[in-house]
C-alpha cells in the first residue's frame, strides 16, 4: 500500500487538468504515443465535440515502482458531483491555476471540495509558456488563497510539459500512501457505475479495505442485494482484466447485477459471507458514501414517437448509473403522451444528459427549457411543490408563491465590472458584497431568483467579459414571489403545453413574446388562426395566423366555370366545418419550438 498513491486533478473548466494529465499519461508510457491524442481521457464522443469534461476520468499509472491512481475531473459547476464523489476516492489533488486567467469561480469552490475531505493539496501554475501569462501574478494569488510561500506552487505548461515530471515526483513525496487494512473483510467505495450488457452493472471503487478476486460473492451493503464478481480490474484508461484488488487501489468490479436501478454511488460492497451475523458482520459499518445532490431545475422530456416510451424508461435507468446526479419521474402531458419529468443540477447538465439519450441510446426526444420548482402555499395553508405550470393551481387558491433563491459569487477582472453588475441588476437580486479579490480582481457577491439565473445568464456573463468572469452558486432558500400562469389559446382553444409561468411585471413583454414566436413557428392553416395569450381570462396579446389559400381549381384545365365554382363552394364549406370544429394541427415541432423557449 505504501507504494500507491491516489490522486485527483481540479481546477476551474479550461485550465488544463485533461492536458496535464495527457503528459502524465506519455510520461509513465500509460499510453503509448501512437495512440495519444490531446485530451486522451475525455473519451467520450460528446466531451471530444465540446471540448470540456463532464465526466470524472480514472486511470492508473505506473512509475518509478509507484502505483499512481490519477482522476481527471469536471470544471464546470454543473459536474461539481463529479468533483466530490472524485475526491472521496483519493488522498491528495493537483490545483491546477490558469496563469492567463488567474483564480476563478470553480477554483474557490473545487478547493473548498477537496479541503473538507482533509486532502494535501499541491497547487501549480499552468500555461506559463502563453506570452500573456501572468505567472508571478497568479502565484502571488494563489499563495495567498491557499496561505503558502509562493515558492510552494509549482509553475507548469501542461502543453510543453514543463515541470510537469517533478510535478507527478510531488505527488509521491507529498501525498501520503492511502490507510487501510488489506486483512479485514471487504469495504468498497462505489464512486461511479456503468452498464455493460454483457457484465451487468460495472461498478468503479476505491476499496478501503480487505481484496476481491474474481468469482467471490459479493454484497451491497445499502442495496442489501447480492452478486458474483465477473471480472475485475483496473483503468488504463479502458478497463483492463486484473486478478485481484487490494486494500487502497482504485479499479472496476463486474458484479453480475442486470437491473441497473440496484446499484448507487456511495454504495459500500463487501463479501457475500461478511453478511452472515458473525463477529465480522456486527462490526462491519458500511462507508458513509455520498450525500445525494439536490436538483435544482427541472425539465420535461418526451419521446418524440410516443412508441419509444419503453425504450426512454431503460435508457434513463442506465444513463443513471453512469450520471447519479439526475433524477426522473413519469409525467403526462396531453399534447405529448408519456415522458419523464426530470432534475438536473443545471442548465448545461440537462443539455448534456438529453444529448446523452439521443448518441448513446438513439433517442428522438421532445425537451422543454429547464425550470426551476416553485412552492405554492394554498389557502388552508398546505403547501406543496409544482414542477410544470400545468398543475399551477386556479389563483384564487393560492395564498403565497415562493421560488429558489441562490446566492452568486462572480469573480472578474476590474474592468469588466460595470457591465457584469448592469446584467446582475437585471436579475431581480440583491448585491451583498463587492469586493476586491486581489489588485485586478473584484468579486461580486449577489442573492438572486435561481429563476432569473438559470435563464442565460452564463452566456451573458462569458459575452460581457470575454469570457473572463466566472461564477458560481449555491442554493440558498425559498423567498416569497408575484409570479402568475400565463395562458396560450391556439384558435380558442387552450394549450396547456404552451402555458408558462412568469413574473407578474413582465407578463405583457412575456405574451407578446410567446403570441409572435407561435405566429412564426406554428403552419398556418386553412382558417386564419388567432393566437391569444391569457391571464386569469383576460387576454393580453393577441396575433393572427392568416388563412392558407390553397388553389383547388389548380388541377382543372380550360373554362369549365360551373365545376370550378363547385370546387370554390365545396372548399369554403369545408374551411367553415374545419373552422367550426376549431381543429388546428400543431406538429411536434412546433411544440419542440415553443419548448425551446
Ligand atoms: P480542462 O478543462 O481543465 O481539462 O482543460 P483542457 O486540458 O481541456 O485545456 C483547455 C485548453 O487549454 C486546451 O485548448 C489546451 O490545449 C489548453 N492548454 C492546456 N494546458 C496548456 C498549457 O500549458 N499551455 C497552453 N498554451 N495551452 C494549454
Ligand atoms: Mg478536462
Amino acid at each position: 500500500m505504501d507504494r500507491i498513491r491516489n490522486f485527483c486533478v481540479i481546477s476551474h473548466v479550461n485550465h488544463g487538468k485533461s492536458t496535464l494529465a495527457d503528459r502524465f499519461l506519455e510520461l509513465t508510457n500509460t499510453v503509448p504515443k501512437e495512440k495519444m491524442m490531446p485530451q486522451f481521457l475525455n473519451a467520450m464522443d460528446l466531451e471530444r465535440g465540446k471540448g470540456i469534461t463532464i465526466k470524472m476520468h480514472p486511470v492508473r499509472m505506473n512509475y518509478q515502482g509507484f502505483i499512481l491512481n490519477l482522476i481527471d475531473t469536471p470544471g464546470h459547476a454543473d459536474f461539481n458531483y463529479e468533483v466530490s464523489r472524485s475526491l472521496a476516492a483519493v488522498e491528495g489533488a493537483i490545483l491546477l491555476v490558469d496563469a492567463t486567467q488567474g483564480i476563478q469561480a470553480q477554483t474557490i469552490y473545487n478547493l473548498e471540495l477537496a479541503k473538507k475531505q482533509n486532502l494535501v493539496i499541491i497547487p501549480a501554475v499552468n500555461k506559463i509558456d502563453f506570452p500573456q501569462a501572468r505567472t508571478e501574478e497568479t502565484k502571488l494569488e494563489l499563495a495567498k488563497l491557499l496561505n503558502v510561500g509562493p515558492e510552494e506552487i509549482f509553475e507548469i505548461s501542461a502543453k510543453l510539459g514543463t515541470n510537469v515530471e517533478s510535478l507527478l515526483k510531488a505527488v509521491i513525496e507529498k501525498i501520503p500512501a492511502p490507510k487501510g487494512d488489506a486483512a479485514k473483510p471487504l469495504r468498497a467505495l462505489v464512486f461511479d457505475s456503468k452498464y455493460d450488457s454483457y457484465l451487468g452493472v460495472i461498478v468503479y471503487v476505491r476499496l478501503m479495505d480487505g481484496s476481491v478476486k474474481t468469482a467471490e460473492k459479493i454484497f451491497l451493503m445499502q442495496a442489501e442485494v447480492s452478486g458474483e464478481v465477473k471480472e475485475v480490474g483496473y483503468f488504463k484508461p479502458e478497463l483492463k482484466k486484473g486478478e485481484i484488488l487490494t486494500a487502497g487501489e482504485i479499479g472496476y468490479l463486474a458484479t453480475g447485477i442486470k437491473e441497473p436501478g440496484k446499484v448507487r454511488v456511495g454504495e459500500t460492497i463487501t463479501i457475500q459471507n461478511a453478511n452472515v451475523k458473525n463477529q465480522n458482520y456486527e462490526s462491519l459499518e458500511p462507508l458513509p458514501g455520498y450525500k445525494e445532490p439536490l436538483p435544482v431545475v427541472f425539465a420535461s422530456v418526451f419521446p418524440e414517437n410516443a412508441d419509444d416510451f419503453e425504450s426512454l424508461k431503460d435508457a434513463l435507468s442506465k444513463l443513471k448509473l453512469n450520471d447519479s446526479s439526475f433524477t426522473y419521474e413519469m409525467e403526462q402531458k396531453e399534447s405529448l403522451g408519456r415522458g419523464f419529468s426530470c432534475g438536473f443540477l443545471g442548465s448545461l447538465h440537462a443539455e448534456i444528459v438529453s444529448e446523452r439519450l439521443r448518441r448513446e441510446f438513439g433517442l428522438n426526444l421532445v425537451i422543454s427549457s429547464p425550470s426551476v420548482v416553485f412552492k405554492i402555499i394554498n389557502q388552508q395553508g398546505k403547501e406543496f411543490s409544482l414542477f410544470s405550470a400545468a398543475d399551477w393551481p386556479n389563483p384564487s387558491q393560492i395564498k403565497e408563491i415562493k421560488e429558489p433563491w441562490a446566492k452568486v459569487e462572480v469573480i472578474t477582472p476590474v474592468q469588466y465590472m460595470g457591465k457584469i453588475l448592469e446584467i446582475l441588476e437585471k436579475l431581480r437580486g440583491k448585491s451583498i458584497e463587492t469586493k476586491y479579490f486581489s489588485e485586478i480582481k473584484m468579486i461580486l457577491i449577489y442573492e438572486v431568483p435561481l429563476k432569473s439565473l438559470i435563464a442565460g445568464f452564463y452566456d451573458k456573463l462569458k459575452e460581457v467579459s470575454q469570457g473572463f468572469a466566472s461564477l458560481s452558486y449555491e442554493i440558498l432558500d425559498e423567498r416569497k414571489a408575484d409570479l402568475v400562469k400565463l395562458e396560450i389559446l391556439v384558435a380558442g382553444k387552450k394549450e396547456e403545453a404552451f402555458a408558462r409561468i412568469v413574473y407578474a411585471d413582465e407578463l405583457y413583454q412575456e405574451g407578446e413574446r410567446m403570441v409572435k414566436k407561435l405566429k412564426d413557428v406554428l403552419p398556418s392553416q386553412m382558417f386564419s388562426v388567432p393566437i391569444q395569450a391569457l391571464i386569469g381570462g383576460k387576454i393580453i396579446a393577441r396575433e393572427t395566423i392568416s388563412a392558407k389559400r390553397r388553389d383547388v381549381t389548380a388541377t382543372l384545365s380550360g373554362g369549365d366555370y360551373t365545376r370550378r365554382r363547385k370546387l370554390l363552394e365545396q372548399q369554403k364549406k369545408g374551411k367553415k366545418e374545419l373552422k367550426e370544429k376549431g381543429v388546428v394541427h400543431i406538429p411536434p415541432q412546433v411544440f419542440l419550438e415553443m419548448f425551446k423557449n
